[in-house]
């Protein structure tokens, strides 16, 4: 007992330049500790439609089912396996990275038969490899994939791998949890079924939260399930039924909040039902990284992403230093850069991290040890993320 530490924890300062989490900016920090209310507060209800609105706006949807389900990444990658699949149905799962396998790991612990379709670590899914696939195995029920894969930096022709699902009667679902914010995710134009993302990338807020969004294709199969969805937590039913029907831009200002003669703290405001209490602040935090997100426009999102990279692919080019993905599919907030010869990869990130405060990432798996991976995610794609990681990297290498 005596040895617990005593002092309230004060996190050293840091440049967050690997795969995530990115830096947080200032006012997503503020909201957060605003004051706590109740996750059934007509206030908070009304902040939560907004929530739904600015994530239908970055995932360019309509779909009605789009919240942030109460959890990382991983949470929403479960929830779109565990609602969609169902124990005997075979999966079409393209697997180039990491998270590809976990995807599969999904598959199968969903108790639905896995069928890979497997790509070189650097390289995107192959089109002509899933058509096959979908061709032998024609009662595939779902076809998923990574669209931004964060173990390697590769970025996969979502459009093209939505449109053979369609082709083949499959639902896509796609995992967008470094691409949301950063390049293009366009969930109704692809034709996307089931797509979850990260709060914690492109979108800069702290981790914990995962955007998902639904379409209604995948709503219909939902309603034909057979059996049960097996965990209730993420039973994407029960969420709506907590995360409301529509969705709505615009705060009523707070005289006029719709609340229905229901006060704050009762059980359930109209059209919403208790399911678990939310992660208030946490969603303080997100619904402020959506604000800045829209303030800035999608668009002009994804243009800092490729001008920032365009400026630290310079730099590194003029250091020597190489990027291990083809340009054609090259992520522009995920960097794999090329470790050289004879240099300690370990070594140059904990001096990184020693002598600048500056984390970058690690190779995972298959590239563990061969490659950094930089980070340009949210509010880390700024000119002073990039000169300062290339003024560090320059002084550390020599
Ligand atoms: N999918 C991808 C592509 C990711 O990069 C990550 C996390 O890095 C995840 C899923 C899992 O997200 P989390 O770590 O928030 O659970």
């Amino acid at each position: 007992m005596s040895n617990l530490p005593v002092q309230p924890f004060q996190p050293p300062l840091r440049l967050l330049m690997g795969p995530g989490p990115s830096d947080v900016h200032p006012r997503v920090l503020a909201a957060q500790a605003r004051p706590t209310i109740g996750h059934l507060d007509p206030a908070f209800v009304g902040m939560m439609d907004e929530v739904k609105g600015l994530l239908q706006a970055a995932f360019r949807t309509a779909n009605e089912m789009t919240f942030a389900v109460s959890g990382p990444g991983s949470a929403g990658m479960e929830a779109c396996f565990v609602n969609l699949i169902e124990p005997g149905d075979t999966v079409v799962v393209c697997v180039n990275g990491v998270f590809g396998g976990r995807m599969k790991e999904n598959v199968e612990r969903c108790g639905a038969r896995a069928v890979v379709v497997e790509d070189a670590w650097g390289t995107p899914v192959d089109p002509g490899k899933v058509e096959a696939a979908l061709t032998a195995h024609p009662g595939a029920k779902v076809l998923a994939f990574v669209h931004a894969e964060t173990s390697t930096g590769v970025e996969s022709d979502a459009a093209a791998l939505c449109a053979l699902a369609r082709a083949h009667g499959a639902l896509a679902i796609v995992d967008t949890v470094t691409s949301l914010g950063g390049i293009p995710v366009l969930v109704d134009q692809w034709g996307a079924d089931a797509v979850y993302s990260g709060s914690q990338k492109c979108l800069s807020a702290p981790p914990g939260l995962s955007p998902v969004t639904v379409s209604s294709r995948a709503v219909d199969a939902l309603k034909s399930r057979k059996t049960k969805v097996q965990s209730w937590f993420l039973d994407l039913t029960l969420l709506t039924a907590y995360w409301g029907g529509g969705a709505q831009l615009v705060r009523q200002p707070a005289n006029q909040q719709t609340s229905g003669g229901i006060s704050a703290g009762s059980k359930n405001p109209p059209g919403r039902t208790y399911h678990h209490t939310a992660p208030v602040n946490a969603l303080y935090g997100l619904h402020e990284s959506l604000v800045m997100l829209h303030e800035e426009g999608l668009e002009a999102s994804w243009a800092r992403h490729r001008a920032m990279h365009a400026a630290l692919k310079a730099g590194l080019e003029a250091m020597g230093l190489g990027l291990l993905v083809a340009e054609a599919s090259r992520l522009p907030q995920l960097n794999a850069v090329t470790v050289p010869e004879g240099v300690d990869e370990a070594a140059v990130r904990s001096q990184l991290l020693a002598r600048f405060g500056l984390e970058i990432g690690a190779g995972l798996g298959a590239l563990a040890g061969k490659v950094w991976r930089i980070g340009l995610m949210g509010q880390s794609a700024t000119p002073r993320h990039v000169m300062a990681c290339l003024g560090a990297l320059e002084s550390v290498l020599g």
